[in-house]
């Protein structure tokens, strides 16, 4: 089994989003045991849920807020997308620590407050191009998961790793298959040392149809989580069809 998620980030309005969770929900996709879920945009979170009802794809959110309920202007917590069907939720992508500082202390909340809450947290780290090209790309993963797991008690709930270097991330730029699959070796050792179990660990950064067979192709990556290339119904099919072939 591999994992198939889509970040639709803030590329779609709310009719958008409704539109292309309706096309996918009634799209013939072939028979796998491929795990898929969205992520949309929180406002449509409710309607995804629903046309997804007895379909393949669970949903995610793209974000939680740690804080549970009460006077947090403007936060959505992991309470309330868990309340309102979600199964999974993206923490710390990097385009939350990069655009908007969220801290690693403020991911680890969120780690926490997941698992409280019953959602899945699908936990994006990964270094920035600067970061790779000084030679600090281990340094920066390892302080990464450190802070994310480090003394977590995670009572046996399901958490997901998203490997996603932030230079290959809506760049084209994806990382080279046997580059990725040395770093995700690495980052599960790192786990491992860190918690004592794996965890899967899902590539993510410029996805698409051609080269998504490559990477689950790879023992050590679980799945991928796709940007771009999930957020329209031409594109995204034939994402899943080319990586369902992994499952023949
Ligand atoms: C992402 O945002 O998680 C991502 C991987 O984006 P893209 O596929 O567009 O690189």
């Amino acid at each position: 089994m591999k994992y198939v998620f889509g970040n639709w980030k803030m590329y779609l309005n709310y009719e958008e989003t409704v539109s292309l969770a309706n096309t996918l929900a009634g799209a013939t996709l072939p028979e796998s045991d491929l795990t898929l879920a969205v992520f949309p945009l929180s406002i449509a979170t409710k309607p995804v849920v629903d046309l997804f009802a007895n379909t393949k794809f669970g949903v995610g959110s793209q974000n939680v807020s740690w804080t549970p309920k009460g006077a947090y202007t403007g936060a959505v917590s992991a309470l309330i997308y868990s309340e309102l069907g979600c199964k999974y939720a993206l923490v710390g992508h990097s385009e939350r620590r990069h655009v908007f500082g969220e801290t690693d202390e403020a991911v680890r909340r969120k780690i926490e407050a997941c698992l409280q809450n019953g959602l899945t947290p699908v936990v994006c780290i990964g270094e920035t191009k600067a970061e790779r090209d000084s030679g600090g790309r281990e340094e920066r993963l390892i302080a990464q998961i450190e802070s994310a797991f480090a003394g977590l008690n995670m009572n046996g709930n399901e958490i997901i790793v998203a490997y996603e270097p932030v230079w290959a991330i809506g760049t084209g730029d994806a990382c080279d298959v046997e580059e990725a699959a040395k770093v995700h070796a690495f980052v599960g050792a790192q786990i491992e040392k860190t918690i004592g179990r794996s965890l899967p660990i899902l590539y993510g950064g410029s996805v698409n149809a051609k080269n998504v067979l490559s990477y689950l192709s790879e023992d050590n990556i679980a799945g991928v989580l796709v940007g771009n290339a999930s957020a329209k119904a031409d594109t995204f099919v034939p994402l899943i069809d080319a990586a369902s072939e992994i499952s023949k």
